[in-house]
């Protein structure tokens, strides 16, 4: 092991000789591992073990208005705890954050920097992707998951009755055909346009009760519920 994660191993966490530790590759694939010898430029590792791990189904993706920075990274790392599969960041017409040509690169690096280091703080060995933002309309082309919600504060049914409904005749629990996409607006919500737009795409609008939540903290309750119940 060189770079980062040798300087991280021999003079941030000070291993030594013997000391046996879990690598991971944030494809799934997790490693036990025990060190060999710890040199001035590299660390070697003894492989002990290899553990895939399991992919939890249905794959959550979660495709979410552009919100501010800090927000969005709170969503991405508690996001990536909670077992998302992939992250999508849209453009919508009440986004208050836009992306001047070029600025997404330096943003996805940091934003890829924040899943990976969650992953490795909640022992997941799988990364979350993280796409470059779309915009609505691209996003509503795109093929996409067989199960789409679509959270709108607006509608008279509860994510909890849909899920209700689901779970009973839900007969297979290990299928790509259950993945699930989560569509959550920005601050300002959706235009009529943009809800129309959505669920003429097939999105099923659901609620999550009477109050309005915080962009972030919808996506967040929406995800908990989710997993409680799937994944
Ligand atoms: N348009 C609203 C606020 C939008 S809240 C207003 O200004 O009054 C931001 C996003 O969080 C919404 O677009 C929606 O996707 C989601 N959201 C917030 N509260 C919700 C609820 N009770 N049920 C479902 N989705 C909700």
């Amino acid at each position: 092991m060189k770079g980062d994660e040798h300087h991280h191993l021999s003079r941030v966490a000070r291993i030594k000789k013997g000391r046996r530790i879990w690598l991971f590759d944030e494809k799934g694939i997790s490693y036990h591992a025990e060190v060999d010898d710890v040199g001035t430029h590299q660390t070697r590792l003894r492989i002990l073990e290899e553990r895939r791990e399991r992919i939890p189904f249905p794959r959550i993706f979660l495709a979410m208005s552009m919100i501010k920075a800090q927000k969005l990274e709170w969503v991405l790392q508690k996001g990536t705890e909670l077992g998302m599969f992939a992250f999508i960041p849209v453009n919508t017409a009440r986004s208050v954050v836009k992306f001047a040509d070029g600025a997404e690169v330096k943003k996805m690096a940091r934003w890829a920097r924040i899943v990976r280091e969650a992953a490795k703080q909640c022992g997941r060995s799988s990364v979350p992707e993280i796409s470059p933002p779309v915009s609505l309309s691209v996003l509503l082309k795109e093929r996409q998951p067989v199960h789409k919600l679509f959270l709108y504060e607006r509608t008279e049914t509860l994510l909890r009755e849909l899920i209700l409904a689901r779970h009973n005749t839900q007969e297979s629990k290990d299928n790509t055909d259950q993945d699930i996409m989560i569509l959550v607006g920005p601050e300002g919500g959706w235009t009529n346009a943009e809800a129309e737009d959505i669920v003429g795409h097939g999105f099923e609008a659901v609620s999550l009760g009477d109050r309005i939540l915080r962009a972030e903290t919808a996506a967040l309750c929406c995800l908990v519920v989710l997993t409680q119940f799937w994944n």
